[in-house]
């Protein structure tokens, strides 16, 4: 409580600490200062009181990881020293003083348990309070309420089942819960991994978006998505993971690290978790022993430990949401993981976690890795180096090492291949799909594993998307210009990218208040709302459809009378006054009654699920892809007597445009292609692991071997005149992905239809039965190609016919009781009918209730 004990316990002398003391000297005891405090923060009442109040909050709200009773007061000031210190080193040199807010040893990742104990914290204080003010009331009023009454468990439930439900969390963050994307395993994959930043998207934030040095090894530098929130969702990398809360006590750590010779005074503070603990002289030594505790499994291994030249201090850290990645370890310029132990992993005595127990592999936060120098090669191993790489390919995340030899393809390529394209692709995204009702899900017929792939393919073990095509790099006919790929007519017969699209139906049974209820059947005649006999036509007794009917758009699958909403005058529920409320197919849908689910939920309310199937063969304008980035859309599906072949009679499955190659430079779809032909000739899998797998002059020596060019070309010869073609052609193997944008569901078109209430002009939207907009730029083609007219025909969809004062210009009120026209500002009657666009109508009405006068000048229109 001395100025010689604060100086002691701050441990550095400075001017500034000097005058400081000066200047509060007449601040005594521990009670001037606590009086000060109060004074500081305004507080009011007794000395008693606000010494209490300074007091609690101290416990409570100053330093609070350290701990909320009195007795952690003495540790907090101990802290606070050492915080001072800190400030006063700064001060010195503010330049080398700055951090860097996106360096990720300064950011911390949430994950589900840490938000979800957020959600129930909250939660349960606002139950307490309730309950509280409950019990409250139940004195004043002398009566006793039942415990459901004082404790109502739905409050809280409601409350954690909704935020669940909407994403949107405690603190106004949304987001944080979201559906998962269940277009096949790849996506339910990436989404997983996916961490998401709190910035917002719309404002530019360039450093955090870019690529940081502690990315590396942590997050994949290349999956994220393109526009506005570009850099602020990025995936963790393969190997990386995310701190998670120690089981070690806070005192068992100290412990270790007494006995590793830290004290209570030194030349080195050393800092856990954000309190002062001990320090020490010896910083080599120090560091070198707890970094062996760790190894040695005396100290948490996720825990991290950072030597701050700058501070004079070391940051030890056990903290959750570090993001960490595994290294091994190097000492005197040899690795720990030695050939033996790689042979005992091959055959499985030696996991995973037995690595890290044998200190053979650590985890390294950005922190400590600051302070590591880290190899990316064997080979080059030094004795200055403390870590090796556990291989090149864990720069990048799951999906990104699937593209084959990805380290060949230029970034901007592997962004829109590999993660876009595998999340896209069709495949299968669950096995057990036959007894699952999903929205949005499509099953490729035919999916296949890549011939040519990368190892975390296997590691990974997910469900195929895509198929193994023949592919020849040539041009056909101009079918497959500007990115379009030409298929074999004969292979699409065949079951090349057959797949089927699944849509689920779902109707509930509700039970109402006053014993009303709905019942599903075929609806009568009388009930309100009925449709056509017709639409009933695949509805079975019960009033649901019955399995592998072939429904047509606006055909119902489940039948069903509501009764009437609100209880009008007649007390009665006769049948007219009930309400058709039935399931049925959407504009522009068809499909098979693929399976009917019947269960009940919670309420006891039966439920009756259909799943239809809609089977999409491929065709004009459906698009496909490869994990390079090469998208494309179907230009023509090309009759297989018409398609080129090779000498031995083989026709290929997919003609690409050579001239998509030059301008994305992704070499590794060459190579890719030429490892595809070896593959299937060969029987084999080709490893195309980027960075490790197979060399294009391995390549080439394969395919010399079976008996080809080493450059993969080949004469062919023209299917239609029989004439050998003058060049050879690239042949090989590819693995294709069909993408989930079919054209079936995207054509469109109507003739007149449904008009919005307000501009009288045609509604948006395919789903809704909506037009098609013919803008600005479709007017000025149409006039560039002479058809302007047609734009008159076309601009009529909300003609109206308006009349106009031919002296002062004013729109006339057109009086039909009357039948009467006559100008209500010049009392003219030279009225004029002129048409003009209903939504010009109400643009001049909008005009005229803002108080502003329009006037149209009118001409003669035979001058
Ligand atoms: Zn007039």
């Amino acid at each position: 409580s001395s100025d010689a004990d604060i100086v002691k316990l701050i441990g550095k002398q400075t001017d500034g600490l000097v005058v400081n003391l000066y200047e509060y000297a007449d601040i005594g005891n521990v009670n001037d200062a606590l009086m000060w405090i109060a004074e500081k923060s305004s507080l009011q009442g007794t000395n008693k009181e606000m010494l209490d109040r300074v007091n609690q909050r101290i416990d409570s709200y100053f330093l609070p990881h350290i701990g909320l009773s009195k007795k952690d007061r003495m540790e907090k000031a101990r802290t606070l020293c050492k915080f001072i210190k800190q400030f006063y080193i700064a001060r010195e040199s503010p330049d080398s003083a700055v951090t860097d807010k996106d360096h990720y040893a300064n950011k911390r990742v949430r994950l589900s348990g840490d938000l979800l104990s957020d959600l129930f914290r909250v939660n349960m204080n606002i139950l307490l309070r309730e309950v509280q003010h409950t019990l409250q009331k139940t004195v004043k009023r002398r009566k006793f309420y039942s415990i459901k009454t004082i404790a109502k468990s739905t409050l809280f439930t409601h409350r954690v089942e909704s935020a669940i439900a909407t994403g949107s969390w405690i603190g106004e963050r949304k987001g944080v819960t979201q559906n998962i994307d269940k277009n096949n395993t790849f996506a339910i994959m990436s989404q997983l991994r996916r961490v998401t930043s709190t910035l917002p998207g719309e404002q530019e934030n360039l450093a955090a978006r870019t690529v940081h040095p502690t990315h590396y090894g942590r997050f994949c530098p290349i999956e994220t998505p393109e526009g506005t929130e570009i850099g602020l969702r990025k995936n963790l990398a393969l190997l990386a993971s995310v701190s998670t809360s120690t089981r070690m006590e806070h005192e068992d750590v100290i412990n270790v690290l007494k006995d590793i010779d830290m004290k209570d005074d030194g030349v080195m503070d050393i800092f856990y978790n954000g309190r002062f603990i001990g320090a020490s002289d010896d910083v080599e030594k120090f560091l070198k022993d707890i970094k062996n505790e760790r190894r040695e499994g005396r100290l948490p291994t996720q825990s991290s430990v950072r030597f701050d030249k700058f501070l004079d201090a070391i940051f030890i850290s056990s903290e959750v949401g570090r993001v960490i990645r595994p290294l091994i370890v190097v000492e005197n310029g040899v690795s720990r993981m030695t050939p033996e132990h790689m042979e005992l992993v091959k055959q499985g005595s030696l996991s995973w976690k037995d690595l890290f127990d044998k200190g053979i592999l650590e985890y390294l936060d950005a922190a400590e890795e600051d302070d590591c120098y880290v190899c990316l090669d064997a080979a080059d191993l030094t004795d200055e180096h403390t870590h090796l790489e556990i291989d090149r390919i864990d720069i990048f995340g799951a999906s990104v090492s699937l593209i084959p030899f990805g380290n060949h393809d230029p970034p901007a390529r592997m962004v829109k291949g590999g993660s876009r394209a595998y999340r896209q692709g069709l495949g299968l995204y669950a096995a057990n799909f036959p007894v699952r009702i999903d929205t949005d899900v499509s099953i490729l017929h035919y999916a296949q594993k890549p011939l040519v792939r990368s190892f975390t393919y296997d590691t990974l073990n997910v469900h195929p998307v895509g198929q193994n095509v023949v592919l020849a790099v040539m041009p056909y006919e101009g079918y497959n210009v500007d990115d379009a790929i030409v298929m074999n007519g004969g292979s699409v017969d065949r079951g090349l990218a057959r797949s089927s699209r699944l849509k689920p139906y779902v109707s509930v049974e509700l039970n109402y208040a006053g014993g009303l209820k709905d019942e599903v059947g075929i609806p009568d005649k009388d009930v309100s709302g009925y449709r056509t006999e017709e639409s009933y036509r695949f509805l079975e007794d019960d009033g649901i459809v019955f399995p592998e009917a072939e429904m047509n758009e606006g055909e119902v699958v489940i039948g069903k009378i509501s009764p009437p909403k609100f209880l009008s005058e007649a007390r009665e529920i006769s049948i007219q006054t009930k309400k058709e409320s039935s399931t049925s197919l959407r504009q522009e849908e068809v499909g098979t009654v693929d399976a009917v689910f019947l269960t009940h939920d919670k309420e006891g309310d039966r439920i009756i699920q259909i799943r239809t199937r809609e089977l999409r063969v491929p065709e004009v304008g459906d698009k496909f892809s490869v994990p390079h980035g090469q998208k494309g859309i179907v230009g023509m599906i090309a009759p297989e007597s018409d398609v080129p072949f090779t000498v031995s009679g083989i026709k290929p499955d997919i003609m690409f445009n050579p001239h998509g190659i030059p301008s994305r430079m992704t070499v590794a779809y060459l190579m890719d292609v030429l490892a595809g032909k070896i593959a299937a000739l060969s029987g084999s899998i080709v490893d195309a692991t980027p960075f490790s797998g197979e060399t294009v002059e391995n390549l080439e020596d394969g395919l010399k071997k079976l008996g080809f060019r080493a450059n993969g070309k080949e004469t062919m010869y023209n299917a239609i005149t029989g004439e050998r073609m003058p060049v050879k052609i690239f042949v090989g193997n590819m693995f294709y992905l069909k993408l989930k944008y079919m054209v079936a569901d995207r054509m469109h078109a109507r003739a007149s239809g449904k008009i919005a209430l307000l501009t009288r002009q045609p509604i948006a939207g395919r789903s809704r039965g909506g037009a098609l907009r013919l803008g600005e730029m479709e007017q000025q083609a149409l006039v560039g190609h002479g058809a302007s007219l047609l734009l008159k025909e076309r601009y009529d969809s909300d003609k109206v016919v308006v009349n106009i004062c031919s002296k002062c210009g004013a729109l006339v009120i057109d009086d039909q009781i009357h039948n009467k026209k006559v100008c209500s500002l010049c009392h003219s009657n030279q009225i004029e009918p002129v048409e003009v666009s209903y939504a010009f109508k109400l643009l001049i009405e909008e005009l005229q209730g803002l108080h502003l006068l329009t006037k149209f000048d009118m001409k003669n229109k035979y001058e």
